[in-house]
């Protein structure tokens, strides 16, 4: 049987997808993005047992060499993940697809589907894969967060099974992309016109950051693409914000002028639905 680690299950929300969603994240990613808002998701938790002398709460134990949390006895002060040596969080929990479904289902008479997040959700591709088998066949829409930093092949198979995908595009330039999440941008852009041709993108999502990333280069070149594809597709310019990031002064947030200018090129080339937020 395929199991998948959740870091959290948000049972409704209304900024990840159309409509109310039930919202999954996966733990792990396979980038290190400066920007970061939830390092603890990016390494898996290698049970190594540290974290458990900072627990005052008697929430966490080892059993079996597996380290188990217990989020009825948790408060939430995350000095678990404080010091945690690897930056990860023992606050996870392990499902079954039939479990994953099962909990999910209970919210799904308020909802319009689920979205998969994460961390990045197609780093667990093969929990991903059955988990999305068995949602559509229960007639559940189904949306994919992702960083399109997947093998395409594997992404193909995820496609036969998701609606929609919702991917970020963090930078055109492959070295900017390198130095803001540690890989490449090519997989990424070769994988988003597969996406574009397949109609299977709800929205494209690219975050500002200035003086790091080179913020034309990547709105021109994401925008005359889309305008290619379909001009009406929503793309959401996001801006950088400091709050909850690990090392926040790696950067400047974008002003509004910035941002402007940003919306301004996009619509230039092409582009009729662009968000700022
Ligand atoms: S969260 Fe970190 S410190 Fe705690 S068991 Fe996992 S790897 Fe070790
Ligand atoms: S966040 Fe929860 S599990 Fe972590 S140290 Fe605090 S009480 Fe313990």
């Amino acid at each position: 049987m395929t199991y998948g680690i959740v870091n959290k299950i948000i049972p409704f929300s209304a900024v990840d997808g159309p409509g109310n969603r039930t919202v999954v994240f996966l733990q792990s990613c396979n980038f290190q993005c400066l920007n970061c808002h939830n390092p603890e998701t990016i390494s898996f938790c290698s049970h190594c047992g540290i974290c458990i002398d900072f627990c005052n709460s008697d929430a966490l134990k080892i059993i079996d060499n597996v380290v188990i949390w217990n989020k009825n006895n948790c408060t939430s002060c995350d000095e678990c993940i404080k010091n945690c040596p690897t930056n990860s969080s023992p606050k996870t929990t392990q499902f079954s697809v039939d479990e994953l479904l099962n909990k999910i289902e209970k919210y799904s008479v308020f909802t319009s589907g689920i979205t998969i997040s994460g961390g990045e959700c197609t780093v667990q591709s093969d929990f991903l894969l059955e988990f999305l088998k068995k949602a559509k066949q229960k007639g559940i829409s189904a949306f994919i967060d992702s960083n399109l930093h997947v093998e395409t092949e594997k992404l193909k198979e995820l496609a036969n099974y998701f609606d929609k995908a919702m991917p970020d595009v963090k930078s055109y330039n492959l070295e900017k992309h390198k130095l803001l999440t540690g890989q490449s941008s090519n997989l990424v852009l070769k994988n988003l016109n597969f996406l574009l041709k397949s109609d299977k993108v709800f929205e494209i999502r690219t975050v500002i950051i200035p003086n790091i990333l080179n913020n034309e280069e990547t709105i021109s070149e994401v925008s005359k693409i889309i305008a290619i594809h379909n001009p009406k597709l929503r793309y959401k310019l996001i801006k950088y914000r400091k709050t909850g990031v690990k090392t926040p002064d790696f950067a400047n947030e974008p002003s509004d002028e910035l941002m402007q200018k940003l919306k301004i090129i996009a619509q230039n080339n092409g582009c009729e639905n662009i968000l700022i937020v």
